[in-house]
């Protein structure tokens, strides 16, 4: 049975499947159903986890190519990850 990854907004691991009044099956997250306000869930729905893991990875790449010996390589790499950081 396929298994279902976190909440790619929140990163929480509770979420399930049901489905909805129209028949239609949808994944449900406990951490997403907890917003409070109409800005809470604007705010959760703008956030994404697993974008936030790839960028703080992404930066320390960066870093770790500023401390490397540089060649044209390393230039190539260093430029790859800062279009993403600084478009
Ligand atoms: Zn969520």
């Amino acid at each position: 049975m396929l298994k279902l990854l976190p909440c790619p907004f929140c990163g929480n691991a509770k979420v399930f499947l049901n489905e909805d009044d129209f028949g239609i099956i949808v994944v449900w997250c406990e951490g997403c159903m907890e917003n409070d306000t109409e800005e809470d869930a604007i705010e959760h729905w703008n956030t994404r986890a697993r974008e936030q893991e790839l960028m703080t990875a992404l930066q320390e790449i960066v870093q770790r190519l500023n401390r490397a010996r540089h060649t044209d390589e390393v230039q190539k790499a260093r430029d790859v990850a800062l279009k993403v950081l600084e478009p």
